[in-house]
């Protein structure tokens, strides 16, 4: 099983950058707690969720309030810098914005990147009827590898 890693202190200046850049073009002003909190979930490859990424944040923001961190999180979602994936119960953020499913485990509610590779999945003939395409959010939902090891139903 893979162990996830964290992005490199390289990938996260670029994806900073790039964060800046983005903001700048949806009208999103910059601020010090809004690249606070998408650092922390750029950071991350674990699909961290509010609570989560609160913790992060008050690391270095020892007041923020988990409203504050889950309205900036929306407003970051809104601009279309970060995404949820994850059980619809409870939500998790994505910063990655290169081509990429998700495999949610049903069981501990992990969530794994999975490279989307060559093959992007059949999209419906019929799709324009209802608007244009901006992005792919695949979610593959069903139990781990390590819950299924941990049950023994792996080798
Ligand atoms: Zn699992
Ligand atoms: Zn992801």
């Amino acid at each position: 099983m893979q162990e996830i890693s964290n992005t490199s202190a390289a990938e996260l200046k670029i994806k900073t950058e790039a964060f800046k850049q983005l903001c700048r073009t949806r009208g999103l002003r910059v601020t010090e707690q809004r690249l606070e909190i998408f650092r922390t979930v750029a950071r991350s490859k674990a699909h961290p969720s509010v609570e989560t990424v609160c913790a992060e944040v008050r690391k270095k923001m020892p007041n923020i309030s988990l409203d504050t961190v889950y309205r900036t999180l929306a407003s970051l979602e809104e601009a279309g810098v970060v995404f949820r994936v994850g059980n619809c119960s409870k939500a998790r953020f994505d910063a990655d914005l290169t081509p990429h499913y998700h495999f949610v485990c049903m069981n501990c509610a992990e969530v794994y990147d999975i490279p989307a590779g060559g093959n992007t999945p059949s999209i419906p003939d019929n799709i324009e009827e209802f608007g244009e395409v901006k992005n792919v959010n695949l979610q593959f939902r069903g139990i781990c590898n390590r819950c299924r090891k941990a049950a023994g139903k792996m080798q």
